[in-house]
């Protein structure tokens, strides 16, 4: 056997896997060889991942306060603007600029997310708009299911590296690789920054009924989480639901409930028509909370440049939709045809015919049932005046 398919013994792949979850840039056999295997769930690399999951089941103990849960909520919101305006709309596709020192500060907020470091964050998204949808896509539900482009490709040994090559402007800040090497360094500042905030409330604040274990499961757990599996929506529904506007080389959709749940990220055909400006919501009617808090922050100085939808893209977008309602009219009109020539629609008249003939006959049996037994007294023939001419005919007035 040659020295090249020799595989790595169980245990020294366990511990390179403990060692990796401490430092991501890890990688003895080599990173381009790691990132060229078939995809293969590595559960011992991936044990963080499950803890955090898992995490989640400590409610049981911890139970729930309104504050707790209130905090989950707001802790989701301000993480997914990380993911959404600082992860994807900066590190991924530098929509807008910033100091060197506010990247820093950007990267430290995005660490809170627990989406690993900004770099390979990058990385991943870069790749995603190369390949949108064919085999390379490491996330492409049309390709891979929606269970691997949800939750499963994050789980295989070869998309744990990161490919510095492909993120050369970021890479050359050392600050920004050290956080993306030790990408645990923030998670675990902020899971206990969760439980020194609930014992410093259970302490000072008794009536919100909270502890430091409570906001730990809450703070930390259940809203990381839920804003893993909101983010992860972009990767697996935002290609299956919602509308084409544009005709791009993926199946990237339009759709307002992720929208919602992904601050704005849910414009997804959207952004992959353009992805060199700062909103995604292109017209004012689509929602984008990402833009508007991004706005928001530029107020501050502490970001600038944002960059706009170009004009031709508005009017392409506004083409397309003109189009798509016009063609919509146009198959409203063939239905109602189609219901129309349908049996039904043959069948109702023909029935309301044979009614009115029916009736018609009635109509002319009238006076032989005059002649007979009537139950309404026919008074037409005593309105018959005797024609002086014509002694034998009568006129009806
Ligand atoms: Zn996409
Ligand atoms: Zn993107």
């Amino acid at each position: 056997m040659s020295a090249k398919t020799v595989r790595p013994s169980f245990f020294r792949r366990l511990a390179t896997a403990v060692v990796q979850w401490i430092d991501s840039d890890y990688c003895p056999e080599g990173a381009e060889k790691m990132r060229n295997e078939p995809d293969r769930v590595d559960w011992v690399r991936v044990m963080p991942f499950v803890i955090l999951h898992l995490g989640c089941l400590g409610v049981i103990w911890v139970g729930v306060s309104a504050f707790a849960a209130w905090a989950a909520v707001f802790l989701y919101f301000i993480r997914m603007f990380a993911v959404t305006g600082i992860y994807h709309r900066y590190f991924s596709h530098k929509t807008y600029s910033t100091s060197r020192f506010g990247q820093f500060i950007l990267a430290l907020w995005g660490g809170t997310t627990v989406q690993r470091g900004g770099l390979w964050w990058a990385y991943h998204h870069r790749h995603h708009h190369q390949h949108s949808d064919d085999p390379e896509d490491a996330h492409s539900p049309h390709v891979h299911g929606f269970i691997w482009s949800h939750i499963g490709w994050i789980t295989s040994r070869r998309n744990f590296p990161t490919d510095y090559s492909k993120v050369k402007d970021l890479a050359k800040f050392p600050e920004l690789v050290w956080l993306n090497r030790f990408d645990l360094v923030v998670p675990i500042l902020y899971a206990a920054s969760m439980f020194g905030i609930g014992a410093a409330l259970e302490r000072w604040a008794p009536g919100l009924g909270t502890n430091g274990a409570q906001m730990l499961v809450w703070g930390f757990f259940i809203s990381t989480t839920a804003l893993f599996h909101g983010t992860a929506c972009i990767n697996s529904m935002a290609h299956l639901m919602g509308k084409r506007r544009f005709k791009t080389e993926d199946d990237s959709r339009n759709s307002f409930i992720l929208a919602i749940i992904c601050l704005g990220e849910g414009w997804h055909n959207n952004h992959h028509r353009y992805q060199s400006c700062t909103r995604n919501g292109f017209y004012w009617w689509e929602i984008d909370p990402t833009y508007y808090g991004l706005k928001l922050l530029s107020y501050t100085g502490l970001i600038w440049g944002l960059k706009d939808v170009p004009q031709s893209i508005l009017e392409e977008g506004m083409h397309a939709d003109h189009h798509k309602s016009i063609a919509a009219a146009e198959r409203s009109a063939e239905r109602s045809d189609d219901i129309s020539s349908s049996p039904l629609r043959t069948v109702l008249p023909a029935a309301a015919a044979i009614a009115v003939a029916t009736a018609t006959a009635a109509q002319a049996d009238l006076p032989k049932k005059a002649e007979g037994p009537a139950i309404h007294k026919d008074l037409s023939g005593e309105m018959v005046k005797p024609n002086p001419a014509k002694p034998d005919s009568g006129t009806v007035i």
